[in-house]
């Protein structure tokens, strides 16, 4: 199959969450499979134009605004021939965010920035005489392909394409105000309930959502939940019309980064049968935190990686702090995010010498707390997939987790036999102090226990190789349901 991949990021050249992860590691193990894949991303600031390779003429891009003319550069996922191409656009995409100056601003022309993306990726495809079976585009960035595939290339190579929209996380919806509805060149006929109108606004995720021909979210249970109203964003009727196409597939990881074998970023390499290495990074992380104690006593060390945001639950961990102190707990947080937040991590750890924080965006820190970690917190209000659990399991690091999304379908509760985790009966303060409580006396109380669990959860593998061959079966069905 020939699979377009349309993003707003990718790693190794950009990310800002999970979706990157995604993107980088998914199209590799399609070509694994056999597959052709390609990318289409926009040239950031950020991303070095220096290994890049330009197209000798630049591509016109229409939009509802005027024919935007955009320079393709090219280059190739490592180790792979998965073709990459940045459209680069200086006004549009030469700023030093990627999506706002801020994590909490948004730059004022986004809609046009991702019309460009998601026209421009089309356009590409008649320059180069590349037509894919499929196109799967992700988050409100890349939503406006399947309409634009119905409006504009009705009587092109394109006309029968199916595609498959992927939400990352469907509180992000690319909200505009009407007005931006003239700047994608659509037609008035998109804007109404059944496709890009929400409450008067221009809503692109909808339009996706509405227009693709699968859909798909990263766990299964969050297919589920985002069609009831507490999970839905507003958008849950529109998810539930769609149901028989929305799909879940759990991400997987990427096992050459995260691998405490392999890792080349930690001060101790481990396995589940030799674990002697975890007990040197924990040392280390204690040594950089200045808990000298987790060493010397038999205090757990508990680790939290992500954005500091109410999302992810950060708010409950500064509230349960006196308590998991208490329980005999030093916990290490490495984030970025709200800014009251981080205030408040930093107040926390000038007062509290069991906690440290890094208010810092650092891979090699996140490594660290992974491998030197007892537990991992992830008290999450809700959770598409989460990664963070997943690559904590690799590393023998109990996840600490609420039953939502992708943590209910990744981590099995100590209570219900084979247990990798421990999961909180509701997102809040009480339930996190006694899931905490819980780990805390299987390790002083069942050692032998606690170590099976962390040599249970080391076993449970989430490579890409599954979630690539969900992605084959679907991108199939879509192909099937197009008439391709
Ligand atoms: P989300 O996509 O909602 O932010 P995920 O758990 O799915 O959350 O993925 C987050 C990814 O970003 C993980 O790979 C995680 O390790 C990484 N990450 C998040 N914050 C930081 C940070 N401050 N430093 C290093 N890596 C981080």
């Amino acid at each position: 199959m020939k699979i377009l991949q349309v993003t707003s990021e990718a790693v190794p050249f950009v990310k800002t969450g999970g979706l990157a992860d995604v993107c980088g590691a998914l199209p590799l193990e399609l070509e694994r499979l056999g597959h052709e894949v390609r990318l289409v991303i926009p040239r950031y600031q950020r991303i070095g134009r220096s290994d890049l390779t330009p197209d000798a003429e630049p591509l016109g891009v229409p939009t509802g605004v005027g024919e935007r003319w955009c320079l393709p550069l090219r280059t190739k996922l490592p180790q792979s021939d998965v073709l990459v191409t940045f459209l680069e656009h200086d006004a549009l995409y030469d700023r030093p965010g990627l999506y706002g100056p801020s994590e909490t601003e948004e730059y004022r022309d986004n809609c046009l920035r991702f019309t460009v993306l998601c026209r421009g990726a089309l356009q590409l495809c008649h320059k180069d005489g590349w037509y894919p079976d499929v196109i799967h585009c992700h988050d409100w960035q890349g939503a406006q392909v399947p309409a634009f595939l119905r409006a504009f290339e009705a009587d092109s190579p394109l006309s029968r394409t199916p595609s498959l929209l992927t939400i990352h996380n469907l509180a992000y919806q690319g909200r505009f105000s009407a007005h931006d509805m003239a700047v994608t060149g659509l037609g008035w006929d998109f804007f109404d309930w059944r496709t890009f109108e929400f409450h008067g606004d221009l809503n692109l995720l909808k339009g996706g959502i509405t227009l693709a021909t699968l859909i798909n979210t990263v766990s299964p249970s969050y297919a589920r939940e985002i069609q009831t109203k507490a999970y839905g964003e507003g958008l849950d009727a529109t998810l539930r019309h769609r149901f028989d196409r929305l799909r879940g597939v759990l991400n997987g990881i990427d096992t050459s980064v995260w691998n405490p074998k392999t890792d080349a970023l930690i001060p101790a390499r481990y396995t589940s049968k030799d674990l002697s290495g975890k007990a040197v990074c924990k040392g280390e992380l204690s040594t950089i935190s200045h808990q000298l104690s987790a060493i010397s006593s038999d205090r757990l060390v508990a680790g939290f990686v992500g954005r500091l945001v109410e999302q992810k639950g950060a708010d409950l961990i500064l509230d349960a702090l006196p308590q998991l102190v208490e329980l005999g707990v030093d916990v290490c947080v490495l984030g970025t995010g709200d800014h009251d937040l981080e205030a408040r991590f930093r107040q926390a750890a000038a007062l509290e010498p069991h906690l440290s924080v890094w208010i810092d965006f650092n891979e090699e820190l996140a490594h660290l707390i992974q491998a030197g970690s007892d537990l991992l917190l992830m008290p999450s209000l809700y959770e598409p997939c989460g990664l963070n659990q997943l690559y904590a399991l690799a590393y023998g690091t109990l996840p600490v987790v609420t039953d939502v999304g992708g943590l209910r379908d990744s981590i099995v509760d100590d209570g219900d036999g084979d247990g990798t985790g421990f999961k909180m009966r509701a997102p809040t303060v009480p339930a996190l102090v006694e899931s905490v409580g819980r780990a805390v006396a299987l390790y002083r109380d069942q050692p032998q226990r606690f170590l099976d669990m962390i040599r249970r959860a080391m076993g449970r593998s989430f490579a890409w190789e599954v979630a690539a061959t969900y992605y084959e079966e679907i991108y199939s069905e879509a192909i099937d349901r197009s008439g391709g």
